[in-house]
């Protein structure tokens, strides 16, 4: 997004906060606030990554005195020290706030009854939607994960219209809903699916089972949480409330600026936070920058729906496969259901990949031709030499959090 002056000042005076933390204070030891004065000297500021956040356990991050801190969440990450970011009253009011925003942009109102299924406690989920819903003065239903035949009943029975979920519990919702043929019971209109990376079929088949409108909603715990930036009717990319951040796309590997409009990863300075402020936070997620004006009206600027991870991205036999770019592939293959999972293994000194994707079709003369259709396709798209396997419907593991694409099992 464009640099000003103004966001400048907001930057250095971040900055500032930053260091009265241990951890920031220590970071920065040989940076100081006022050597910022313009965009390139903001750029050579080092990047916070999620293992330097470790360092800083549990409050190191803490720029504020502990009183003030009234609540924590906490991200745990693959290994090891969980990172803690602690909250004031004012961060957990303005996170309210951005996830007011948010549901008024998808056009939830104060009549809305708000079906939760996000899991509560230290993860920021659940009590960010709830929050942001109550702020609204809409009805909220707290269900968190878990138990779907309960979630589907309490869905009829309290008239739910907006559903709150990952892409993966959404998809299992619908499948639940129409097994037990009670489509016509629900009320959902509208439904907020989390900063998940998913691909069109998925959306599709979502929104036309659980017959909704849908839209992504971006957000990670060290930035608040979830609410952060929201898509719109539009259907274009993601508006982020930029008055509570800066964010620049980068090329994840050079670590320097992506050109405008390529796909970078996108990288998120804080310019209010209180409890824990963070500078250049690296969030991995890779997306791109969208010009222009939204149809919207929206002000906001605008980042493309998320591509999937940097740590994602697998090379195998020279050639980099992320899960969005099989996504588009799977797509193009008629008879191929949303649903798929690649491994990647090792084996006699060659690296094997075998992708399994579910699929409505049967006979097993039909399901052997749609076989060498995926693996034509792949070999055709990207040049890639893979095995193919289709499943039933429902045959892969559905996941309540976010669903993995790609296992590589050769290390
Ligand atoms: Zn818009």
């Amino acid at each position: 997004m464009e640099m000003t002056e103004q966001i400048l000042a907001k930057i250095r005076d971040n900055m500032r906060h930053a260091k009265r933390g241990a951890f920031y204070k220590k970071y920065f030891e040989s940076i100081e606030p006022e050597d910022i004065k313009t965009l390139e000297d903001f750029q050579q500021i080092p990047f916070t990554e999620k293992e330097d956040l470790r360092d800083a356990y549990p409050m190191g991050l803490c720029a504020v005195s502990e009183d003030e801190i009234v609540r924590i969440h906490s991200s745990s990450g693959t290994t090891g020290t969980p990172v803690i970011i602690p909250y004031t009253s004012k961060d957990v009011e303005d996170w309210a706030i951005m996830f007011k925003r948010c549901y008024e942009t998808a056009g939830v109102t104060r009549s809305d009854r708000v079906h939760i299924t996000p899991g509560y406690g230290l993860w920021t989920a659940g009590i960010g939607f709830q929050a942001g819903a109550e702020l609204l003065g809409a009805m909220t239903i707290p269900m968190g994960p878990g138990n779907t035949d309960k979630q589907i009943t309490m869905m009829i029975d309290m008239k739910s219209t907006v559903l709150c979920a990952t892409s993966s519990y959404a998809l299992l919702l619908a499948e639940k809903i129409t097994q037990r043929g009670v489509l016509d019971k629900i009320r959902l209109r509208r439904s907020l699916i989390g900063s998940e990376r998913w691909g069109e079929k998925m959306r599709r088949r979502i929104a036309s089972e659980l017959g909704v409108k849908l839209y992504d909603i971006y957000g990670l715990t060290e930035i608040y949480g979830p609410g952060i930036g929201i898509s719109c009717d539009g259907e274009c990319g993601m508006h982020m409330w930029t008055d509570y951040l800066y964010y620049e796309i980068i090329n994840p590997k050079t670590g320097r600026p992506a050109p405008q409009g390529e796909v970078g990863e996108i990288v998120i300075t804080t310019l209010a936070k209180e409890g824990a402020p963070l500078m250049r936070y690296r969030t991995h997620d890779l997306t791109r920058e969208l010009s222009g004006e939204c149809s919207c009206g929206l002000p906001y600027p605008r980042i493309d729906t998320l591509i999937g991870r940097s740590d994602d991205m697998v090379k195998v036999k020279g050639t980099m496969i992320y899960p969005s770019r099989a996504d588009e592939i799977l797509a193009l293959v008629d008879g191929v259901s949303s649903e798929y999972q690649i491994m990647i293994d090792h084996m006699n000194g060659k690296d094997i990949v075998t992708i399994f994707f579910e699929t409505a079709i049967a006979g097993e003369n039909d399901r052997g031709t749609l076989e060498r259709a995926v693996k034509e396709s792949f070999k055709d798209k990207i040049g890639l030499t893979i095995m193919a396997k289709a499943v039933g419907m429902g045959d892969l593991p559905r996941s309540e959090k976010k669903s993995t694409r790609i296992f590589d099992n050769r290390y």
